[in-house]
Protein backbone atom coordinates (compact mmCIF):
# COMPACT_ATOMS: atom_id res chain seq x y z
CA UNK A 1 0.00 0.00 0.00
CA UNK A 2 1.41 3.19 -0.67
CA UNK A 3 -0.67 6.07 -0.20
CA UNK A 4 -0.94 10.09 0.64
CA UNK A 5 -4.43 10.69 2.70
CA UNK A 6 -6.16 14.06 4.43
CA UNK A 7 -8.29 14.38 6.78
CA UNK A 8 -9.79 17.74 7.31
CA UNK A 9 -10.49 19.17 10.93
CA UNK A 10 -13.70 19.54 11.56
CA UNK A 11 -16.23 18.66 14.94
CA UNK A 12 -19.02 16.58 14.56
CA UNK A 13 -22.20 16.82 17.20
CA UNK A 14 -24.20 14.36 16.60
CA UNK A 15 -27.82 14.60 19.05
CA UNK A 16 -31.54 14.19 17.90
CA UNK A 17 -33.30 17.32 18.98
CA UNK A 18 -30.49 18.73 20.27
CA UNK A 19 -29.59 21.39 17.44
CA UNK A 20 -30.11 24.66 19.40
CA UNK A 21 -28.14 23.47 22.35
CA UNK A 22 -25.68 21.88 19.93
CA UNK A 23 -25.11 25.84 17.72
CA UNK A 24 -25.14 27.94 20.73
CA UNK A 25 -22.21 25.84 22.04
CA UNK A 26 -20.31 25.97 19.03
CA UNK A 27 -20.58 29.89 18.56
CA UNK A 28 -20.01 30.58 22.16
CA UNK A 29 -16.51 28.05 21.72
CA UNK A 30 -15.71 30.50 18.56
CA UNK A 31 -16.79 33.45 21.28
CA UNK A 32 -18.64 34.87 18.39
CA UNK A 33 -21.15 38.05 18.97
CA UNK A 34 -22.52 38.54 15.60
CA UNK A 35 -24.09 35.61 14.24
CA UNK A 36 -24.89 35.76 10.37
CA UNK A 37 -27.82 32.96 10.10
CA UNK A 38 -28.73 31.49 6.25
CA UNK A 39 -31.29 29.99 5.96
CA UNK A 40 -34.35 29.44 3.24
CA UNK A 41 -37.51 30.86 3.40
CA UNK A 42 -38.38 27.23 3.65
CA UNK A 43 -36.72 26.47 6.57
CA UNK A 44 -37.58 29.47 7.94
CA UNK A 45 -39.42 27.61 11.23
CA UNK A 46 -36.82 25.41 11.86
CA UNK A 47 -34.41 27.90 11.66
CA UNK A 48 -36.32 30.38 14.24
CA UNK A 49 -36.12 27.34 16.80
CA UNK A 50 -32.44 26.97 16.83
CA UNK A 51 -31.14 30.69 16.63
CA UNK A 52 -33.67 32.17 19.24
CA UNK A 53 -30.82 32.27 21.86
CA UNK A 54 -28.13 33.16 19.68
CA UNK A 55 -26.71 36.95 19.32
CA UNK A 56 -28.12 37.52 15.75
CA UNK A 57 -26.97 40.13 13.54
CA UNK A 58 -28.94 38.93 10.61
CA UNK A 59 -30.81 36.50 8.91
CA UNK A 60 -30.22 36.00 5.25
CA UNK A 61 -32.27 33.89 3.61
CA UNK A 62 -31.76 34.40 -0.51
CA UNK A 63 -30.87 30.89 -1.07
CA UNK A 64 -31.03 29.13 -4.73
CA UNK A 65 -29.58 25.75 -6.00
CA UNK A 66 -25.80 25.83 -7.27
CA UNK A 67 -25.43 29.32 -5.48
CA UNK A 68 -25.70 31.85 -8.50
CA UNK A 69 -22.85 34.30 -8.36
CA UNK A 70 -24.70 37.81 -7.80
CA UNK A 71 -26.89 35.88 -4.78
CA UNK A 72 -23.30 34.64 -3.70
CA UNK A 73 -22.42 38.97 -3.89
CA UNK A 74 -25.38 39.83 -2.62
CA UNK A 75 -24.79 37.53 1.30
CA UNK A 76 -21.40 38.52 1.13
CA UNK A 77 -22.39 42.38 1.20
CA UNK A 78 -24.62 41.31 3.41
CA UNK A 79 -22.43 40.16 6.03
CA UNK A 80 -20.10 42.76 5.56
CA UNK A 81 -22.47 45.32 6.51
CA UNK A 82 -23.80 43.86 9.43
CA UNK A 83 -20.06 42.74 10.77
CA UNK A 84 -20.65 39.17 11.19
CA UNK A 85 -18.24 37.14 12.83
CA UNK A 86 -19.42 33.74 12.35
CA UNK A 87 -22.05 32.04 10.21
CA UNK A 88 -24.84 29.23 10.86
CA UNK A 89 -26.25 27.76 7.52
CA UNK A 90 -29.47 25.66 8.72
CA UNK A 91 -30.68 24.01 5.41
CA UNK A 92 -29.90 21.49 2.40
CA UNK A 93 -26.86 21.61 -0.02
CA UNK A 94 -27.97 25.17 -1.28
CA UNK A 95 -27.74 26.70 2.06
CA UNK A 96 -24.28 25.85 2.89
CA UNK A 97 -23.25 26.52 -0.52
CA UNK A 98 -24.07 29.75 0.38
CA UNK A 99 -22.35 29.63 3.74
CA UNK A 100 -19.30 28.59 1.87
CA UNK A 101 -19.70 31.51 -0.61
CA UNK A 102 -19.36 33.93 1.86
CA UNK A 103 -17.03 32.23 3.62
CA UNK A 104 -14.89 31.49 0.49
CA UNK A 105 -13.83 35.29 0.33
CA UNK A 106 -14.44 36.86 4.25
CA UNK A 107 -12.82 33.62 6.03
CA UNK A 108 -15.69 33.72 8.08
CA UNK A 109 -16.34 30.40 10.33
CA UNK A 110 -19.27 28.32 9.57
CA UNK A 111 -21.18 26.19 11.94
CA UNK A 112 -23.39 23.74 10.00
CA UNK A 113 -26.95 22.44 10.30
CA UNK A 114 -27.89 20.37 7.62
CA UNK A 115 -31.77 19.35 6.98
CA UNK A 116 -30.72 16.85 4.26
CA UNK A 117 -28.41 14.16 2.79
CA UNK A 118 -26.55 15.88 0.51
CA UNK A 119 -23.47 16.48 2.65
CA UNK A 120 -21.77 19.38 1.73
CA UNK A 121 -21.25 20.82 5.47
CA UNK A 122 -18.23 17.74 5.39
CA UNK A 123 -16.35 19.14 2.31
CA UNK A 124 -14.00 22.08 1.38
CA UNK A 125 -15.73 22.22 -1.92
CA UNK A 126 -17.17 25.38 -3.22
CA UNK A 127 -19.14 25.55 -6.10
CA UNK A 128 -20.77 28.83 -7.84
CA UNK A 129 -22.62 29.14 -10.97
CA UNK A 130 -22.22 32.12 -13.55
CA UNK A 131 -23.84 32.03 -17.56
CA UNK A 132 -25.07 28.04 -16.92
CA UNK A 133 -21.53 27.36 -15.79
CA UNK A 134 -20.89 25.75 -12.56
CA UNK A 135 -17.38 26.20 -11.60
CA UNK A 136 -16.41 24.20 -8.09
CA UNK A 137 -12.87 24.66 -5.64
CA UNK A 138 -11.28 23.22 -2.84
CA UNK A 139 -10.35 25.83 0.16
CA UNK A 140 -9.84 25.30 3.83
CA UNK A 141 -11.60 28.51 4.22
CA UNK A 142 -15.10 27.14 3.06
CA UNK A 143 -15.22 23.93 5.36
CA UNK A 144 -17.06 24.44 8.39
CA UNK A 145 -15.90 24.20 11.96
CA UNK A 146 -18.50 22.51 12.73
CA UNK A 147 -21.55 20.45 12.25
CA UNK A 148 -24.17 19.86 14.37
CA UNK A 149 -26.36 16.59 12.69
CA UNK A 150 -30.26 17.05 14.45
CA UNK A 151 -31.88 14.00 12.92
CA UNK A 152 -35.35 15.72 14.22
CA UNK A 153 -34.63 18.41 11.43
CA UNK A 154 -34.82 15.94 8.39
CA UNK A 155 -38.47 14.62 9.37
CA UNK A 156 -40.02 17.14 7.34
CA UNK A 157 -38.01 16.22 4.73
CA UNK A 158 -40.54 14.63 2.25
CA UNK A 159 -39.89 11.11 1.26
CA UNK A 160 -39.22 11.42 -2.35
CA UNK A 161 -36.38 14.08 -1.35
CA UNK A 162 -35.35 11.94 1.26
CA UNK A 163 -34.77 9.49 -1.49
CA UNK A 164 -33.25 11.37 -3.69
CA UNK A 165 -31.13 13.00 -1.65
CA UNK A 166 -30.12 9.60 0.49
CA UNK A 167 -29.17 8.20 -2.87
CA UNK A 168 -26.72 11.82 -3.91
CA UNK A 169 -25.12 10.44 -0.94
CA UNK A 170 -24.90 6.81 -2.10
CA UNK A 171 -23.66 8.15 -4.93
CA UNK A 172 -20.69 10.02 -2.83
CA UNK A 173 -20.19 6.96 -1.60
CA UNK A 174 -19.64 4.93 -4.97
CA UNK A 175 -18.50 7.49 -6.69
CA UNK A 176 -15.26 7.48 -3.91
CA UNK A 177 -13.90 4.20 -4.79
CA UNK A 178 -12.19 5.39 -8.23
CA UNK A 179 -12.17 8.79 -7.90
CA UNK A 180 -8.70 10.54 -7.97
CA UNK A 181 -7.31 10.83 -4.83
CA UNK A 182 -9.33 7.66 -3.93
CA UNK A 183 -7.22 5.36 -1.29
CA UNK A 184 -7.88 2.55 1.31
CA UNK A 185 -9.14 5.10 3.95
CA UNK A 186 -11.64 6.68 2.20
CA UNK A 187 -13.33 3.60 0.83
CA UNK A 188 -13.50 1.77 4.43
CA UNK A 189 -15.67 5.27 5.15
CA UNK A 190 -17.26 4.85 1.56
CA UNK A 191 -18.08 1.51 2.71
CA UNK A 192 -19.33 1.97 5.88
CA UNK A 193 -21.68 4.98 4.61
CA UNK A 194 -23.38 2.70 1.83
CA UNK A 195 -24.16 -0.14 4.62
CA UNK A 196 -25.45 3.14 6.74
CA UNK A 197 -28.05 4.36 3.75
CA UNK A 198 -28.91 0.62 2.51
CA UNK A 199 -30.43 0.13 6.03
CA UNK A 200 -30.96 3.75 6.48
CA UNK A 201 -33.26 4.70 3.38
CA UNK A 202 -35.48 1.71 3.43
CA UNK A 203 -36.52 2.77 6.72
CA UNK A 204 -36.86 6.78 5.93
CA UNK A 205 -39.68 5.20 2.96
CA UNK A 206 -41.20 2.75 5.28
CA UNK A 207 -41.31 5.11 8.53
CA UNK A 208 -40.41 8.88 7.52
CA UNK A 209 -41.76 10.27 10.93
CA UNK A 210 -39.80 6.99 12.59
CA UNK A 211 -36.17 8.82 13.58
CA UNK A 212 -34.23 5.38 13.47
CA UNK A 213 -33.98 4.85 9.40
CA UNK A 214 -33.49 9.28 9.32
CA UNK A 215 -30.51 8.55 11.73
CA UNK A 216 -28.62 5.96 9.93
CA UNK A 217 -29.09 7.89 7.00
CA UNK A 218 -27.68 11.14 8.07
CA UNK A 219 -24.92 9.14 9.69
CA UNK A 220 -24.28 7.41 6.45
CA UNK A 221 -24.86 10.85 4.88
CA UNK A 222 -21.78 12.20 6.79
CA UNK A 223 -19.46 9.25 5.67
CA UNK A 224 -19.92 9.52 2.48
CA UNK A 225 -19.18 13.35 2.31
CA UNK A 226 -15.72 12.79 4.25
CA UNK A 227 -15.06 9.78 1.84
CA UNK A 228 -16.16 12.41 -1.20
CA UNK A 229 -13.76 15.07 0.17
CA UNK A 230 -10.89 12.77 0.16
CA UNK A 231 -11.23 11.10 -2.64
CA UNK A 232 -12.49 14.02 -5.26
CA UNK A 233 -14.75 13.78 -7.99
CA UNK A 234 -15.02 10.96 -9.90
CA UNK A 235 -17.00 10.27 -13.50
CA UNK A 236 -20.23 10.40 -11.67
CA UNK A 237 -19.80 13.89 -10.20
CA UNK A 238 -18.29 15.30 -13.05
CA UNK A 239 -21.64 14.06 -14.92
CA UNK A 240 -23.60 15.71 -12.71
CA UNK A 241 -22.28 18.92 -12.11
CA UNK A 242 -21.78 19.62 -15.94
CA UNK A 243 -25.78 18.89 -16.37
CA UNK A 244 -26.69 20.90 -12.86
CA UNK A 245 -24.89 24.01 -13.63
CA UNK A 246 -25.74 23.94 -18.00
CA UNK A 247 -29.23 22.74 -17.36
CA UNK A 248 -30.21 24.05 -13.63
CA UNK A 249 -31.17 19.80 -13.08
CA UNK A 250 -32.04 19.42 -9.87
CA UNK A 251 -29.02 18.54 -7.76
CA UNK A 252 -30.34 15.30 -5.76
CA UNK A 253 -32.46 13.58 -8.23
CA UNK A 254 -30.08 14.26 -11.26
CA UNK A 255 -27.24 11.78 -8.95
CA UNK A 256 -30.06 9.66 -8.05
CA UNK A 257 -30.81 8.89 -11.71
CA UNK A 258 -27.31 8.94 -13.18
CA UNK A 259 -25.49 6.70 -10.60
CA UNK A 260 -26.57 3.26 -11.81
CA UNK A 261 -25.38 3.89 -14.95
CA UNK A 262 -21.69 5.12 -13.88
CA UNK A 263 -21.79 2.18 -11.86
CA UNK A 264 -22.70 -0.30 -14.83
CA UNK A 265 -19.76 2.16 -16.99
CA UNK A 266 -17.13 1.62 -14.19
CA UNK A 267 -17.88 -1.68 -12.52
CA UNK A 268 -15.97 -4.00 -15.29
CA UNK A 269 -13.28 -2.13 -15.27
CA UNK A 270 -12.95 -1.52 -11.48
CA UNK A 271 -12.86 -4.83 -9.33
CA UNK A 272 -12.17 -3.98 -6.34
CA UNK A 273 -14.90 -1.40 -5.98
CA UNK A 274 -17.18 -3.77 -7.30
CA UNK A 275 -16.53 -6.33 -5.04
CA UNK A 276 -16.61 -3.98 -2.09
CA UNK A 277 -20.03 -2.89 -2.83
CA UNK A 278 -21.55 -6.52 -3.97
CA UNK A 279 -20.11 -7.46 -0.36
CA UNK A 280 -21.66 -4.33 1.36
CA UNK A 281 -25.14 -4.71 -0.68
CA UNK A 282 -25.16 -8.59 0.42
CA UNK A 283 -25.72 -8.75 -3.59
CA UNK A 284 -23.73 -10.86 -6.78
CA UNK A 285 -22.55 -7.47 -7.67
CA UNK A 286 -22.69 -3.74 -6.94
CA UNK A 287 -25.02 -2.93 -9.68
CA UNK A 288 -27.70 -5.64 -8.69
CA UNK A 289 -27.24 -4.57 -4.75
CA UNK A 290 -27.57 -0.64 -5.92
CA UNK A 291 -30.86 -1.33 -8.41
CA UNK A 292 -32.40 -3.62 -5.16
CA UNK A 293 -32.30 -0.67 -3.23
CA UNK A 294 -33.61 1.45 -5.64
CA UNK A 295 -36.58 -1.19 -5.97
CA UNK A 296 -37.20 -0.64 -2.65
CA UNK A 297 -37.24 3.12 -2.41
CA UNK A 298 -39.52 4.06 -5.66
CA UNK A 299 -36.08 5.97 -6.95
CA UNK A 300 -35.98 8.67 -9.73
CA UNK A 301 -35.45 6.82 -12.88
CA UNK A 302 -34.73 9.10 -16.06
CA UNK A 303 -33.59 12.56 -16.62
CA UNK A 304 -36.05 13.52 -19.01
CA UNK A 305 -38.67 13.38 -15.68
CA UNK A 306 -36.54 16.61 -14.42
CA UNK A 307 -36.65 18.81 -17.45
CA UNK A 308 -33.35 17.72 -19.32
CA UNK A 309 -34.13 17.25 -23.28
CA UNK A 310 -32.86 14.94 -25.32
CA UNK A 311 -32.08 17.84 -27.75
CA UNK A 312 -29.57 18.68 -25.04
CA UNK A 313 -27.15 15.79 -25.10
CA UNK A 314 -24.86 16.22 -27.62
CA UNK A 315 -23.62 19.42 -26.03
CA UNK A 316 -24.08 17.92 -22.26
CA UNK A 317 -21.68 15.00 -23.77
CA UNK A 318 -19.23 17.00 -25.11
CA UNK A 319 -18.89 19.09 -22.06
CA UNK A 320 -18.85 15.95 -19.93
CA UNK A 321 -15.85 14.67 -22.15
CA UNK A 322 -13.65 17.47 -21.35
CA UNK A 323 -14.15 16.84 -17.66
CA UNK A 324 -13.79 12.81 -17.76
CA UNK A 325 -11.27 12.55 -14.98
CA UNK A 326 -7.69 11.20 -16.65
CA UNK A 327 -8.02 7.57 -14.44
CA UNK A 328 -11.49 6.89 -14.75
CA UNK A 329 -11.72 3.30 -14.76
CA UNK A 330 -13.32 3.00 -18.20
CA UNK A 331 -11.97 5.41 -20.46
CA UNK A 332 -14.84 7.65 -22.03
CA UNK A 333 -15.60 8.60 -25.20
CA UNK A 334 -17.94 10.57 -27.18
CA UNK A 335 -19.56 7.63 -28.29
CA UNK A 336 -19.94 5.68 -24.80
CA UNK A 337 -20.82 8.58 -23.02
CA UNK A 338 -23.34 9.21 -25.55
CA UNK A 339 -24.84 5.68 -24.77
CA UNK A 340 -25.13 6.64 -21.45
CA UNK A 341 -26.10 9.51 -21.09
CA UNK A 342 -28.89 8.71 -23.67
CA UNK A 343 -30.00 5.74 -21.32
CA UNK A 344 -30.09 7.75 -18.11
CA UNK A 345 -32.30 10.32 -19.59
CA UNK A 346 -34.81 8.38 -20.83
CA UNK A 347 -34.13 5.85 -17.89
CA UNK A 348 -33.61 2.42 -19.46
CA UNK A 349 -32.08 -0.02 -17.78
CA UNK A 350 -28.34 0.34 -16.99
CA UNK A 351 -26.05 -2.00 -18.84
P1 LIG B 1 -31.34 21.91 -1.49
O1 LIG B 1 -30.50 22.44 -0.41
O2 LIG B 1 -31.57 22.77 -2.69
O3 LIG B 1 -32.75 21.50 -0.87
C1 LIG B 1 -33.74 20.91 -1.70
C2 LIG B 1 -35.13 21.33 -1.22
O4 LIG B 1 -35.39 20.72 0.03
C3 LIG B 1 -35.29 22.82 -1.00
O5 LIG B 1 -36.54 23.22 -1.51
C4 LIG B 1 -35.26 22.97 0.50
O6 LIG B 1 -36.01 24.08 0.96
C5 LIG B 1 -35.89 21.67 0.94
N1 LIG B 1 -35.52 21.19 2.26
C6 LIG B 1 -34.27 21.13 2.79
N2 LIG B 1 -34.31 20.59 4.01
C7 LIG B 1 -35.60 20.30 4.27
C8 LIG B 1 -36.27 19.69 5.37
N3 LIG B 1 -35.62 19.23 6.43
N4 LIG B 1 -37.60 19.56 5.30
C9 LIG B 1 -38.30 19.96 4.18
N5 LIG B 1 -37.71 20.53 3.11
C10 LIG B 1 -36.38 20.68 3.15
O7 LIG B 1 -30.83 20.51 -2.05
P2 LIG B 1 -29.66 19.53 -1.59
O8 LIG B 1 -29.81 18.36 -2.45
O9 LIG B 1 -29.61 19.39 -0.13
O10 LIG B 1 -28.34 20.32 -2.01
C11 LIG B 1 -28.02 20.54 -3.36
C12 LIG B 1 -26.91 21.56 -3.50
O11 LIG B 1 -25.81 21.21 -2.67
C13 LIG B 1 -26.35 21.64 -4.91
O12 LIG B 1 -26.12 22.98 -5.28
C14 LIG B 1 -25.05 20.88 -4.81
O13 LIG B 1 -24.11 21.28 -5.77
C15 LIG B 1 -24.61 21.20 -3.41
N6 LIG B 1 -23.71 20.19 -2.84
C16 LIG B 1 -22.43 20.56 -2.62
C17 LIG B 1 -21.54 19.66 -2.08
C18 LIG B 1 -20.15 20.11 -1.79
O14 LIG B 1 -19.35 19.34 -1.29
N7 LIG B 1 -19.80 21.35 -2.06
C19 LIG B 1 -21.94 18.35 -1.77
C20 LIG B 1 -23.27 18.00 -2.01
C21 LIG B 1 -24.15 18.93 -2.55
Amino acid sequence: MRFVHATLPQRIRFASGAAAAGVRAEVERLDARRVMVIAADAERVLADEIVADLPVALRHDEVLMHVPVDVAERARAAAAAHEADVIVSIGGGSTTGLAKAVALTTGLPIVAVPTTYAGSEATDVWGLTENSVKTTGRDPRVLPVAIVYDTSLTLTLPVELSVASGLNALAHCVDSLWAPRADPINAALAVEGVRALNLGLPGVARNPSGLDGRERALYGAYLSAVAFASAGSGLHHKICHVLGGMYNLPHAQTHAVVLPYVLAFNAPNAPDADRRLAEVFGAGNGLAGLQALRATLDAPTALRDYGFAEADLPDAVEAVLKSVPEDNPTKATADNLAVMLHAAWEGSEPA
